[in-house]
Parts: structure tokens; sequence; C-alpha cells
């Protein structure tokens, strides 16, 4: 929907195709099975949405709608591999968090009230054209197959697409793909807000890659609907399990309980949901030379990343506004206009894979990449600046910039920021969560594991 978004700015005739049934309302629905997990929407990714997105701000009918927003600086208690981060007067960079069904609902309707883009019910299963040109899409009917012209075709078919087949088959050959797996699993349930906990910050417990251990993970996100969505997660030999008592064991046993003792007390609404579908894949098809014109991938289809890292959406969303500025720039029969979009949207595809492949491959069940010399080098840095950004604002700030995708990684080599990592914290590292006294008796109140 943000790729027709900003198709429809620059061309008249803009049909997006789905094989899925798509709700007339903010429900969750098959084709997306991981919309029934943790979506938190990065402000980088926000941005791209708001710019390309029309209708008036996607955050306010979000907000409007029961989405919660959640400062970095003081809305959230995490406990990082380096320690837990202060909470700081000053908002930080906010990100939102509420269902994907929400999300996307929103996105679809502005895109189809306010754009002449249309759906249609179909199953894409290739591309018409040549290595030269792709000039359409080949669609299952109940008859066969049938061909849809166009003059541009994105493929954002998600994780699943088969971009490189249908490359293959128009004569486009050479695509290289990797993948990094650490295994990992997402365990998921929604429980109710408890009364009186409608303001309790975000909470999480991240996993430490540098343990040689499996790592485990734990959040608890305020949704729409006056829900938390707890979202458990362990890399291969450290999966969480989907029955209800061991998924509370699980939460108690992570690096700190927090997360257990905020659900023990809490009223489930759902059973646990698990996915798999996690695994860092990459397609590099900004490589491919000659690149065919009339054809963009984004989002997924060219990169997935592990959710833990709460990427996927922006990256795709900074694609999109890719296109649009393209569009705009160059108008939609440029020469060369999907080789500049796929070569563009590939540099947040860049900076999201650093970050998520250099933390997993020290993961001790990971496939697909080894630590070396420069993972290394870049873990000793970024581990000297999480330790720094737990106990400085500007450090914290540089860090934020960073995965919040507002800036590329070249932010942290800022002097400022090289001289936080030097200088390391300002202030001494936390013994425990840093909660208000309020917030505290809430997790006492909550607490039915104790005793
Ligand atoms: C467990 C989990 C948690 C995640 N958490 C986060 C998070 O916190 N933050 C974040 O930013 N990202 C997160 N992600 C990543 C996020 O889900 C993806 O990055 C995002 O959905 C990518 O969008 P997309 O449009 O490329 O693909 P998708 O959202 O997967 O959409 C693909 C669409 O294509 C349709 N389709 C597929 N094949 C065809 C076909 N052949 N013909 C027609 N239609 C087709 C599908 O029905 C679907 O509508 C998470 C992912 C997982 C698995």
């Amino acid at each position: 929907m943000l790729a027709a978004a900003a198709l429809s700015t620059a061309v008249d005739d803009v049909v997006v195709l789905d094989r899925d049934d798509l709700p007339d309302g903010p429900e969750h629905r098959r084709g997306l099975p991981q919309g029934r997990h943790a979506h938190l929407l990065m402000a980088g990714g926000l941005a791209a949405m708001e710019e390309i997105v029309p209708g008036g701000s996607i955050r306010e009918r979000l907000l409007a709608a029961g989405a919660r927003e959640i400062p970095l600086g003081w809305g959230m208690v995490a406990l990082t591999p380096e320690g837990w981060f202060r909470r700081w007067r000053h908002d930080g960079p906010r990100m939102l968090s509420c269902t994907r069904a929400l999300l996307d609902w929103t996105v679809r309707a502005a895109v189809l009230a306010h754009t002449s883009a249309e759906v249609r019910k179909a199953h894409a299963v290739g591309l018409a054209g040549d290595a030269g040109r792709v000039r359409g899409v080949r669609v299952a009917t109940a008859d066969g197959e049938t061909e849809l012209d166009a003059d541009l075709v994105v493929d954002a078919s998600g994780r699943g697409s088969r971009v490189v087949t249908w490359l293959r088959e128009i004569g486009v050959t050479g695509v290289r793909e990797r993948t990094v797996d650490s295994g990992l699993v997402n365990a998921t349930r929604v429980y109710r807000t408890p009364a009186g906990a409608e303001q309790f910050p975000l909470t999480i417990v991240q996993a430490d890659p540098y343990g040689s251990r499996p790592g485990r993970s734990g959040m608890v996100l305020p949704i729409e609907g006056d829900r938390w969505m707890v979202s458990l997660a362990g890399t291969r030999g450290g999966e969480p399990p989907s029955d209800p008592e061991g998924f509370l064991r699980y939460a108690l046993d992570l690096p700190s309980p927090l997360v257990g003792r905020l659900v023990s007390g809490a009223e489930p609404l759902t059973g646990v949901h698990l996915s798999r579908s996690t695994s860092n894949v990459r397609r590099y098809l900004e490589k491919v030379t000659p690149w065919p014109e009339g054809f963009v991938a984004l989002g997924d289809a060219v990169a997935t990343f592990n959710p833990a890292y709460g990427q996927g959406m922006a990256v795709a969303a900074l694609g999109a506004r890719l296109l649009a500025e393209e569009l705009r720039r160059t108008g939609p029969t440029a020469p060369g206009l999907a080789r500049r979009v796929q070569r563009g949207a590939a540099r947040s595809v860049d900076a999201a894979w650093a970050a998520a492949v250099g933390q997993d491959v020290w993961y001790p069940g990971t496939r697909g990449a080894r630590p070396g010399l420069a993972d290394r080098l870049v873990t000793v840095y970024s581990r000297r600046l999480t330790r720094a950004a737990a106990g400085s604002h500007r450090a914290a700030t540089a860090l934020w910039d960073v995965t919040s995708l507002r800036a590329g990684p070249e932010r942290l080599l800022r002097p400022d920021t090289l001289l936080d990592v030097l200088n390391g914290p300002l202030l001494p590292p936390l013994s425990g969560p840093p909660l208000t006294a309020a917030e505290r008796k809430i997790v006492q109140e909550l607490d039915r594991t104790e005793g």
C-alpha cells in the first residue's frame, strides 16, 4: 500500500494485487502470519509514511484509534546486554506501538480513500517481459494464467517473494542471496492491561548475543484496546514454548524477571502464537547489472531481518519513499528509474542488515555466518557505545537515532559520539529497573510469583 501511495502521485492507474482477502477493518488476516506478533514502528519508518500516505497524519489517526506512542527517552524500561538504560526527562525519538492489523488498516484506508489505487484479489505467479524490460505480471486464474500489462511493476510480496525465480524466468540471472539464521522463535500472547497499569512503560529485556548462550528476550508492549502484547523470543536452543505455563516460566527466567512478574497477574486474552519466520535473508538485487527497466522490489521481498530489531516495516517505508522521490524527480518513464530505486533502497537495507546480522552472528546456533575480524571490531565499538548510552543521554540519543532509522550508521562515528564511547557512561550502572515508586507498586500488586 505504501508503494501504491508513492506511485499514485505520478501515474493514473495503480493496481494492487493481493492474493489475500483484505479485511474491511483492523483485523488479522491469513496472508500476514507475522501480524499476530509485536510490530513496533520506528520513528524513521513513521516519518517516511507521513510523507507518502495522503489524507493527513498517519500518526494522529493511529493514536486516535488507540495506538500508543513511546518516547524512547522515558517511556521505555530496557535491560540491554550492557545493563539497564536510564530514563531521561527528554522524549527522544518516539516509536508507535499497536497491532499490525491496525497499522495496515489505517494505511490501507488512507491510500484507498485519497488515491485512485484499486485492490484486486489475485495471485501473482511471475513477470511478463524480458531481461531488458518487465512489461507486466502473470496472474493465476481458475482457467490457467493471464497477463496484466504495466509500465512499472513493484514486487512487495514480502518474505515469501519468488523474485529471484521470477527474474530468472525472464532471463535475469546471477542474483546473489544470503541467509543468516539464528533460529529465533517468537512467542506472543495478548493480555488485558491491568487496571491502574495503563501508563506503565513499554518493558524490554533484550537478548544478549555475547554470552555464548542462546539469546532469550521478552517485552510487554501497550497496544490499542487497553491490551498488552507480550512477546518472548529465543534463538536456537533457547526457544520459548507455546504452552501458557511454560510461557510464564520462560518470562520469569529471563536475565530480569520483570516481564514475567508483570504478566503473572495479568488476564490473558489469547493463547500463545509462535512464529519461526525470523531469519535474515538478503537478495542483492541492487548488484544485478543490467537491471531490467520497469521492475522494482521493495520491503521483505528484498531483505528480511530478525524481527527482534524491529526494522522491517521502516525499511519497507523508506524504500517506498525513495520510489516516490525518484518518480517526482524524473517521472515514471525515465530510463534507469527502476535501477536507481533498487540501488537507493539498498542503503537502508544495508544499515538494517548490518545491525541485525552484526548481532545474530554471535549466537552459538546461528547458521550462515561466523564472526570475522570486522564483526569483532564493530562489536567492541557498539558494546562500548551501548554501555555509554546506558548512562549518558547524548550517547543514548546517537544510538536511538540509528536504531530508529532516523539516521544512517555514520551517525555513530560523529566526534561527540566517539568521545562518549571513549569516556564511557557519565552515570554509574543501575542495579535494577529504573521504575518510579508508583510503577514498582504496580509490579508488586501484579506479581503472583512470590510466596
Ligand atoms: C514475528 C515478526 C515480528 C516482526 N516485528 C516487527 C517489528 O516490530 N517492527 C517492524 O518494523 N517489522 C517487524 N517485522 C517485519 C515486518 O513484518 C515486515 O518487514 C513487513 O511486513 C514487510 O512488509 P512487506 O510489505 O514487504 O511484506 P508483507 O507485509 O509480508 O506483505 C506481503 C503482501 O503480499 C501478499 N502476497 C504475497 N505473495 C503474493 C502473491 N504471489 N500474489 C499476490 N499477493 C501476494 C500478502 O498477502 C501480503 O499482503 C516482524 C516480522 C516478524 C516475522
